[in-house]
């Protein structure tokens, strides 16, 4: 069944290229086998199936189109069979790189979850996916080794206390990114979690907008910090105060990564908090109707942003989506104040929330479990997630401070890391993700320890945490570009001549106050083996060599 649409119909214009594929000008074959399979059945549909039929006969009685194409749209990826090499030499099939075990994503929007919630994660994981369990930088939890058979209790489980992986991949519109001090923060401008609640609870799982160009990627944050990530998603609301109006959000689309990167850009326009969900849907429907869908590389938001410019953009969304012109509003200040949230603060209540730093978002189902346990013995019942794979304890007594910090240390969460566990992010890598070229997630614990070593005697000068991405492939899912150090993972000449893991360094990006792109110099590469030893040198002739009140990013 094709999947719904409200998509101008128009008549395809006579163009001397190719088309794009866009829908609303009347390309609707499918010009791809993305497209096709897409077209050929609702990709939501497939959850049915999963419960009747793959659960019950196993991981071989599962149809390919399913299985590497629409189990996304339910949160579940096939990871990489173990013992695969590492380098993409183009001699292997992609069916080969499949293991019979699944990642599974568990979306947590605006990255909220009660004790309740983050203990059942930890015990799935404990139970379904041999205790694995990594926190994202989009503010998701992922867990692996998951099994076909088990999947209709886990699901149980999770919807049980509220929890979804609903279009937690996939083209379709993915997690909402949240302030995570949202509605205790005394900074806010704005408590963003009724516009996310709205929008997920109208059309997170609606079949009109499950058949999207690609992914979908929202920000909802009403924290002057900008703390998720509000440059490089494909529609942020962000907040402001409007001098007549009062706080509200600026609208912003087209951000994002991977290959070509993009920031957002501003439509100039304020939104209430009451409209974001009406004007979030009109953004996503423009994408849908006129997004490039014949080139999956180009199939982004940022790409018809940039061809069509933010008047246009905005000229669309209100002529042809709202029906109504939308009101001019005030750019917010660019923060010039840290986004990670560690450390311990006050809320507006009285209560402190203390965010504790993970080992580049590696935790463990139990893990988990124990830090439910140990927020509830302070007497909190709120957890949230960040973009920078932390975890955060909200509403804890001042009280309860000291004994909490000294409980989530004990678990490996540390709420006063060194610079170098603070700024060191990975995304899933060669462990798990059939994508990968070289190992990331274990690679940055050891360098974490390697680094904390090594430049244990000038830790003291470091003011801003140096940022180290580490990706193990060009898709910049740890965020490559926008980091002080961002590694893409490649394979490199080691010493010897010969080809080995490695990265392309790009120094110097950043967001908010430093908002640009890393500079990749020509022939810039690290061994990952010699990591350490860059990471050390380049850091310590920038403390040796900069100026009053430079940072790294400049
Ligand atoms: Fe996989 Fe590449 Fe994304 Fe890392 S950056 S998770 S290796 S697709």
């Amino acid at each position: 069944m094709a999947p719904s649409t409200d998509a101008p119909n128009r008549p395809a214009r006579k163009r001397k290229t190719r088309g794009e594929g866009q829908w609303a000008l009347g390309y609707r074959e499918p010009l791809n086998a993305n497209e096709r399979s897409k077209k050929d059945d609702n990709p939501l549909n497939v959850r049915e199936r999963i419960e009747t039929i793959y659960a019950h006969r196993g991981f071989d009685s599962i149809d390919p189109g399913d299985l590497r194409g629409r189990f996304r749209w339910w949160g579940l990826y096939t990871q990489r069979a173990p013992g695969i090499p590492g380098a993409r030499t183009g001699t292997i099939e992609p069916e080969e790189l499949d293991d019979s075990y699944f990642m599974l994503r568990v979306r947590v929007d605006g990255g909220a979850l009660t004790t309740e919630q983050l203990r059942t994660i930890g015990e799935v994981s404990q139970t379904y996916a041999r205790d694995t369990a990594d926190i994202t930088d989009r503010q998701n939890v992922q867990l692996h080794w998951i099994r076909v058979e088990d999947m209709p209790t886990i699901w149980e489980k999770l919807e049980g206390v509220g929890l979804s992986t609903t279009e937690a991949c996939g083209d379709c519109p993915r997690v909402v990114l949240g302030s995570p001090v949202a509605g205790v923060a005394a900074d806010e401008v704005i408590d963003g979690t009724p516009a996310i609640d709205e929008i997920t609870e109208r059309y997170i799982g609606d079949p009109s907008l499950s058949n999207l160009p690609r992914k979908f990627k929202s920000s909802v944050s009403g924290s002057p910090r900008w703390d998720s990530v509000p440059e490089i998603n494909d529609v942020s609301f962000v907040g402001v105060e409007h001098p007549e109006h009062g706080p509200g959000y600026d609208l912003w689309v087209g951000g994002g990564l991977s290959t070509n990167p993009k920031l957002a850009v501003r439509l100039g326009t304020w939104v209430p908090q009451e409209d974001v969900a009406e004007v979030w849907h009109g953004v996503v429907r423009i994408f849908r109707d006129y997004g490039y869908r014949r080139l999956r590389h180009r199939a982004r938001l940022k790409f018809l942003v940039t061809d069509w410019g933010a008047e246009k953009f905005r000229e669309v969304l209100e002529t042809e989506y709202l029906g109504r012109a939308l009101v001019d509003g005030p750019a917010p200040a660019t923060p010039t104040t840290a986004r990670d949230h560690l450390g311990v603060h006050p809320q507006q209540d009285g209560n402190f929330y203390i965010g504790a730093k993970s080992a580049a978002g590696r935790v463990s189902g139990s893990t988990l479990v124990e830090v439910a346990k140990a927020a509830e013995r302070a007497g909190s019942r709120r957890v949230r997630t960040t973009v920078e794979q932390n975890l955060l304890v909200l509403d804890v007594a001042p009280g309860e401070v000291d004994g909490l910090v000294s409980d989530l240390a004990g678990l490996g969460m540390h709420a006063d890391p060194s610079p170098w566990r603070r700024g060191v992010m990975a995304c899933t890598g060669i462990e798990f993700c059939k994508l990968a070229i070289v190992e990331t997630k274990e690679r940055a614990i050891d360098l974490i320890g390697d680094l904390e070593r090594r430049l244990a005697d000038i830790q003291g000068d470091v003011r801003d945490p140096v940022t180290i991405n580490l990706n193990g492939c060009p898709n910049a899912c740890a965020r490559t570009q926008v980091a002080d150090i961002g590694l893409k993972g490649q394979m490199v000449p080691g010493p010897d001549g010969a080809q080995v893991p490695g990265y392309q360094v790009h120094l110097g990006g950043g967001l908010a106050l430093d908002a640009g792109f890393g500079r990749k110099l020509r022939g810039h590469k690290v061994t990952s083996e010699e990591l350490g030893d860059y990471v050390e040198r380049l850091v310590r002739r920038y403390l040796d060599q900069r100026t009053e009140g430079e940072r790294f990013a400049q």
